[in-house]
């Protein structure tokens, strides 16, 4: 694709990652993440000298994550706030989510009344990456930013089935949480594969890689409330290292056929993430086994990554 084609988030972010590659090399992720708070005070200086983000603060934002805030008197000074006890990985999707909204949308943040002094954005929109309009473009902008496809494909070339321990190494490469990294890695994988977020023994949330969407496998979680089955480790309570590494579950268990099972429990976030790897490519997809209204929730949903 040619750079002028490109929608406007990965294009911006496209032209940062150049310019980070340029200035610290095309390996400098073998030395550490992108800081993205520093990046948002410079590069906000050097793109708009009269209205920088002055500073990047933790503040209680009760309900929401994080936010792209503006002064009053002009010109502007903007300043970017995540919420309180965030860990550094999620931290730095806020920030990033935030400075995507700077880059592409502070002219139309101040200037609709709709926004009050600035923009706040939830959980749904920056940790499960499920927002529409604006948020998803804040949210492919971070992603692009902190995980470039051309890094991240070498780390996991697409055909191959990461475990938690690759999955782990490759979050700490960009410094991001290991959620992040498994939604950045299913947006690209070739593999069959879904991740679903849950906690007492139902799923608040899931996602599925391309080609397993489109052999049916995935979770409706939107407008219902998916309990997990008996077997699986996060209903057992099960998070031993044997769940970490995983098992493999019998046809019928998650899906009319076998799948590869593996469970990582995050105390701090008090909250299940369990992976299911499929085999092969699947049976093909049963078009009239779903109504064309599920399909288009799932797209509208973000849930199916339209290319
Ligand atoms: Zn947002």
């Amino acid at each position: 694709m040619i750079e002028a084609d490109r929608p406007r988030p990965l294009k911006e972010a496209a032209r940062i990652t150049k310019m980070l590659d340029a200035v610290f090399g095309d390996d400098r992720f073998d030395r550490g993440p992108v800081d993205v708070a520093r990046l948002a005070l410079e590069y906000s200086a050097n793109i708009e000298p009269n209205g920088p983000i002055h500073e990047v603060v933790e503040r209680n934002i009760p309900g929401c994550i994080g936010a792209l805030v503006y002064s009053e008197p002009r010109p502007r000074q903007w300043a970017i706030m995540y919420h309180l006890n965030q860990s550094a990985g999620r931290r730095a999707f806020t920030i990033g989510h935030e400075l995507g909204h700077y880059v592409l949308h502070r002219r139309m943040i101040e200037d609709d009344d709709a926004y009050d002094h600035g923009i706040y954005c939830d959980e749904n929109s920056i940790i499960r990456r499920n927002g529409s309009g604006i948020e998803k473009e804040a949210d492919e902008f971070a992603a692009a930013l902190l995980m470039p496809f051309h890094d991240f494909r070498k780390q996991l070339p697409a055909k191959e089935r990461p475990d938690f321990d690759a999955l782990g190494r490759i979050a700490k490469r960009y410094g991001v949480s290991l959620t992040a990294t498994i939604l950045r890695w299913l947006e690209y994988t070739e593999t069959r594969a879904m991740m679903i977020v849950s906690n007492e023994g139902f799923a608040h949330w899931a996602k599925s890689s391309g080609p397993a969407f489109k052999t049916g496998r995935y979770l409706k979680t939107k407008d219902t409330v998916f309990e997990l089955p008996q077997q699986a480790f996060a209903a057992r309570r099960d998070y031993s290292d044997a769940a970490t590494v995983g098992t493999m579950q019998a046809t019928h268990v998650w899906f009319p056929e076998p799948v590869f099972e593996m469970c990582f429990r995050s105390d701090r976030y008090d909250q299940e993430i369990t992976l299911l790897h499929f085999e092969g490519e699947g049976p093909r997809y049963q078009g009239e086994e779903e109504t064309p209204d599920t399909f288009d929730r799932f797209i509208q949903n973000g849930q199916f990554p339209v290319p």
